[in-house]
C-alpha cells in the first residue's frame, strides 16, 4: 500500500514539474486548517510531509493566514504556535489583513508563478484551487496527507503545454522550421509523391489487365469458335443420327 501511495504521489508531483516548471525545494503555502487538522490528528507537518512528497520543502505562510488564526481565540493557539514557525511570504496586504483563504488565492494568481503548493483543509480554498491551473493540492485525510491528483483545468492545460512550451511558442518553433524548409520539404515531399506514385502505377495495371483480358479472352473465344464450328461431314453423320 505504501508503495503505491509514494508512486500515486510521485506520478502527480512529476505532473506538475513535467508541465508546469515545479522544481526542489517545492514551496508549501501553509494555512491555520492545515495546521490545525495536523494538531488533531498528531502529525508532524515538518517531518510527515517532506517524507510524503519525498524531497525539501520550504514550509511558508502569510501574516493573513497567521492574523486569521489569532484572532480566532484561545481554542487555536496550538495551531498557531505550529503555523508561526513557518517563514512568512508577502502578500500585499500588511498592514490591511484579508480573510486567509482569499489571501493564499492572491498568492497563486492565474497560473501559479511561484510554483506553490496548497496546504489546507479549507473546502472552498480546495474548490477554489481546483479550478486554478497548475495548483498542486494538497490535505489531511484523517492522519494521512494527500496530494491530490491534478485537476480537470489543469490536464487540459498540460494538453496545450507539453513540456514546458506554450502553444504560441510552438507555433513560432514550426514557423521557423518552415521558413528554414525543414518542415515544408518533409511535408511537400510525400504529397508530391502520392500525387505521383498512385496514378502511373494504377494506369500500368489497367493497360497490363486490359490488354491481357482483351487479347487472352478474344484468342480463347476465336479459338473456341473455331472448335465450336463442326466440319460438313461430320455434320452430315450427326444430323443423320438425330433424325
Ligand atoms: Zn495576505
Amino acid at each position: 500500500m505504501k508503495i503505491k501511495r509514494y508512486k500515486k504521489v510521485n506520478k502527480h508531483l512529476n505532473f506538475y514539474v513535467n508541465n508546469f516548471g515545479f522544481r526542489h525545494p517545492y514551496q508549501v503555502l501553509v494555512d491555520g486548517t492545515f495546521c490545525f487538522a495536523a494538531l488533531n490528528n498528531k502529525v508532524n507537518i515538518s517531518d510527515n510531509i517532506p517524507r510524503y512528497l519525498q524531497g525539501e520543502l520550504k514550509l511558508l505562510t502569510t501574516q493573513c493566514a497567521v492574523i486569521e488564526m489569532e484572532n480566532l481565540g484561545s481554542k487555536l493557539s496550538g495551531a498557531l504556535i505550529v503555523l508561526k514557525q513557518y517563514p512568512v511570504h508577502k502578500c500585499g496586504h500588511e498592514g490591511k489583513p484579508i480573510v486567509a483563504s482569499k489571501c493564499l488565492l492572491s498568492m497563486l494568481g492565474n497560473c501559479n508563478p511561484n510554483h506553490y503548493i496548497v496546504a489546507s483543509q479549507d473546502r472552498d480554498l480546495q474548490n477554489n484551487v481546483r479550478n486554478l491551473v497548475g495548483v498542486p493540492l494538497l490535505y489531511l485525510h484523517g492522519k494521512t496527507p494527500v496530494l491530490e491528483q491534478p485537476s480537470k483545468v489543469s490536464v487540459e492545460a498540460a494538453k496545450d503545454n507539453l513540456g514546458g512550451i506554450s502553444m504560441s511558442e510552438r507555433q513560432t518553433i514550426e514557423k521557423l522550421k518552415l521558413e528554414n524548409g525543414m518542415v515544408s520539404d518533409n511535408r511537400d515531399k510525400p504529397k508530391k509523391k502520392k500525387k505521383k506514385g498512385p496514378n502511373p502505377l494504377s494506369c500500368k495495371k489497367k493497360k497490363k489487365q486490359s490488354v491481357e483480358g482483351k487479347v487472352v479472352k478474344s484468342g480463347d473465344r476465336k479459338v473456341k469458335r473455331q472448335k465450336v464450328r463442326i466440319p460438313e461431314h461430320v455434320r452430315e453423320v450427326l444430323f443423320n443420327k438425330k433424325t
